[in-house]
């Protein structure tokens, strides 16, 4: 679980504002508890990093305006969940509880509030996509979970997922939903495949565990933040440069 150390999780010695400058400290201690000596996870000034480069990305990207500091909030929420999925295979409630309101809320303030920047591409009505983004993105994992249960015999995502994914659609409307599911599957396709390598050239024949999609939907969900008015564009450019033949 990746949460913020203010405490050595091994001899409990409070960590002082000095040995906790994010990335820095993790350095010069060279990765231990300056009192036990205890090693501290690679993960925290990993985590630390990718999120300091999101916030500059999300600067450069949307300015001084309302979606800044929202986007800032949800890109390291999508890092947090990528982490914590990845190493206790759970997608924190946490985020995902209070997202799906806070997503349907500024949605309602980027209806009445165009300049907040909060880019609801491919929306006609935000609110409305937004509702429909999180039925769409909740209730299509949660068929598939159930499909899967029924056809495979083995359960295909948790509900952490349909949670996440209901929560993205709260932030970018349905038509982001769909997207964000096809980017997720072709990252996730990717991975899989790598990994299925790995493990015949490990000799490993042991069938693949539970893979958590969250870091897929999450990444997704980033991609989607930062350049779904490109992937809109080009869409649409797409289907009118070569609209489908009507033989
Ligand atoms: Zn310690």
């Amino acid at each position: 679980m990746v949460k913020p150390r203010s405490r050595c999780p091994k001899c409990e010695n409070s960590i002082a504002w000095y040995d906790n400058i994010p990335m820095v400290s993790w350095l010069l201690l060279g990765a231990k508890c300056r009192h036990c000596g205890v090693p501290i996870s690679w993960q925290y000034p990993l985590v630390e990093a990718i999120t300091a480069a999101l916030f500059l990305f999300v600067y450069w990207r949307f300015g001084i305006t309302l979606a800044t500091p929202v986007y800032m909030l949800l890109s390291a929420s999508l890092v947090l969940v990528t982490f914590v999925d990845l190493t206790d295979w759970t997608i924190p409630n946490e985020v995902t509880f209070p997202g799906i309101p806070l997503g349907l809320a500024l949605s309602l303030v980027a209806m009445f509030y165009p300049e907040s920047n909060l880019h609801v591409e491919g929306n006609l009505l935000p609110v409305f996509d937004s509702l429909l983004g999180v039925l769409l993105g909740g209730g299509s994992l949660y068929l598939l979970d159930k499909l899967s249960l029924v056809l495979l015999k083995k359960r295909g995502m948790g509900f952490g997922d349909v949670k996440l994914l209901a929560m993205l659609g709260a932030f970018f409307g349905w038509p982001s939903v769909i997207a964000i599911i096809m980017i997720a599957s072709i990252i996730g396709s990717i991975v899989g495949i790598a990994y299925i390598l790995y493990q015949k050239t490990k000799g490993d024949t042991e069938d693949a565990h539970y893979l958590p999609f969250g870091p897929y939907l999450s990444v997704a969900g980033l991609v989607v933040m930062f350049f779904g008015q490109q992937i809109f564009n080009f869409y649409f450019d797409f289907m009118i440069a070569s609209p489908p033949s009507m033989m």
